[in-house]
């Protein structure tokens, strides 16, 4: 399997992908090893995540370049992520062991009621490559803290930074049997289905998260998915500053060049305040700086996946042909990095697929409404549900609307942010289950309950 570079299409490395005979060793050897790394005091593996943590930071200069040479995220971006990952692996660190405590429910009478929490086992994690260590250590820390196994499919389009994770968590204490890797496409994904794990975790597009819960239904087993969206943004008549929430806009569009599960993919803007915002977005998008993503002026990289240029190409060809007119498009860069332009589009409504399906890629269509009613309804016209944003200056007015929204996340004066503190989650075709949050240390665990008469 050749590791490409989006940026020049140089290949960066060959891997030897796994098999099934290999995924079904490495299943083996993690269910032998887990009880052990269970019986470990729960001190000794978060002290294995701490020397993770640490870990990040001292080479992050190598995993940084790593990152940006396989999936072409900006520099800057592939730093930003890396130090978000710590972060997050800061709050678990810190959460995991009063959230994963024996509780006494009922302390006292004929029967003493107690409950404690025990890991699921050997769990499949596999990951998408848009952020692999965000979306990675949502899932592989808790797990590991809780006692799990883990076998970790990374993406192929990140699997050098999925080999660098092995490593140092190895390096960090970590046996090799209790975080394996297992390397391929989707056809190895499609492996790792067929062995009997006690949870699948699985990060990617809908399509994939279908497929994966079709595999499992049977096996009563956890199965979560955290899949796509198509996140709406609204901005009010009432917005106090114009200028920054375009600012916000394109920055929810744009980065990662919009290949983020809650990007803003489409945007409603109240009538009163249409021209002002457009003219403030436009003029900010066209001084974004897109080309080579290892230098520290670029804003804008290319995109990670070959076919995911003409997919773009297509939903804007379709939705000019229906009467969509370009407010704003970049300069458009030769191959042979896959390269997409910036691109705004107006005059849009939802018969075109770039209102409706997810875009990936940094571009946006902007469509006029007149009241909260018709932007509710346009909002919530899509079967994904992760997140919906609302921008302006009355706080009743936004929950009323934000209480509406059938998604798992909403925002008032914010966009495209994810915090360790709070569950992510996504309904409807966004999927199901939670990372993150208490919720999502409890994820990787299941209560026993203890009626206890003595
Ligand atoms: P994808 O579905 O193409 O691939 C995801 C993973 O599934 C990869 O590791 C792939 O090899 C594997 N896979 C593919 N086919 C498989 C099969 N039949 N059986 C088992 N595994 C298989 O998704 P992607 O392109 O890597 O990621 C982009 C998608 O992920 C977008 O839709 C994005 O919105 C979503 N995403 C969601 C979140 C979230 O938190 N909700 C976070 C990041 C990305």
């Amino acid at each position: 399997m050749q590791i490409i570079n989006p940026a020049t299409q140089e290949v960066l490395d060959t891997i030897v992908p796994d098999t099934q005979a290999s995924i079904h060793q490495k299943f083996e050897a993690a269910k032998a090893a887990q009880t052990a790394w269970y019986a470990r005091p729960f001190e000794e593996r978060l002290a294995c995540i701490q020397r993770f943590y640490e870990a990040l930071a001292l080479q992050e200069d190598t995993l940084a370049a790593t990152l940006t040479a396989e999936v072409g995220k900006p520099l800057t971006e592939a730093r930003n992520e890396i130090k978000g990952a710590r972060l997050r692996i800061a709050w678990f660190l810190q959460h995991s062991t009063a959230a994963l405590a024996p509780e006494t429910v009922t302390p006292n009478g004929p029967t003493q009621e107690h409950l404690t929490y025990e890991p699921l086992g050997v769990i499949a994690n596999i990951s998408a490559w848009n952020y692999p260590y965000l979306v990675g250590v949502n899932v592989f820390i808790p797990a590991l803290i809780a006692g799990n196994a883990v076998l970790y499919k990374p993406s192929e389009y990140a699997t050098l930074t999925g080999l660098h994770i092995a490593r140092l968590l190895h390096e960090a204490g970590v046996p090799p049997a209790i975080f394996a890797l297992v390397a391929g496409n989707g056809q190895a994904g499609q492996a790792l289905l067929q062995v009997p794990c006690n949870g699948y975790f699985f990060t990617g597009s809908y399509a994939t998260g279908q497929r994966i819960a079709q595999a499992v239904a049977g096996r009563m087993v956890p199965c979560q998915l955290e899949l796509g969206g198509k996140d709406p943004l609204y901005v009010m008549d009432d917005v106090a500053d114009i200028t920054a929430t375009a600012a916000a806009v394109l920055e929810g569009f744009m980065y990662n060049a919009g290949q983020s599960c809650c990007a803003v993919e489409r945007v409603y803007v109240q009538r009163p305040v249409y021209e002002a915002f457009m003219e403030a977005l436009v003029q900010q998008a066209a001084a974004i700086k897109q080309g080579n993503p290892l230098l520290p002026t670029t804003q804008l990289g290319p995109l990670c996946r070959p076919g995911q240029v003409a997919f773009l190409q297509q939903q804007v060809k379709q939705a000019l042909a229906m009467g969509a007119q370009i407010a704003y498009q970049g300069a458009t860069l030769p191959p042979p990095g896959y390269y997409f332009p910036l691109t705004i589009l107006t005059q849009v409504h939802h018969g075109m697929q770039v209102m409706t399906e997810e875009s990936f890629g940094p571009l946006i269509g902007i469509q006029v409404v007149d009241t909260d009613a018709e932007a509710v309804s346009l909002m919530q016209d899509t079967p994904y549900g992760l997140t919906a944003a609302v921008y302006g200056s009355n706080p009743q007015r936004a929950r009323q609307i934000l209480e509406a929204m059938h998604t798992g996340t909403v925002y008032f004066n914010c966009c495209d942010r994810v915090s360790p503190a709070l569950p992510w989650s996504g309904r409807g075709h966004s999927g199901m289950g939670s990372t993150l949050g208490l919720a999502g240390i409890k994820a990787f665990v299941q209560p026993k309950a203890w009626h206890w008469r003595v």
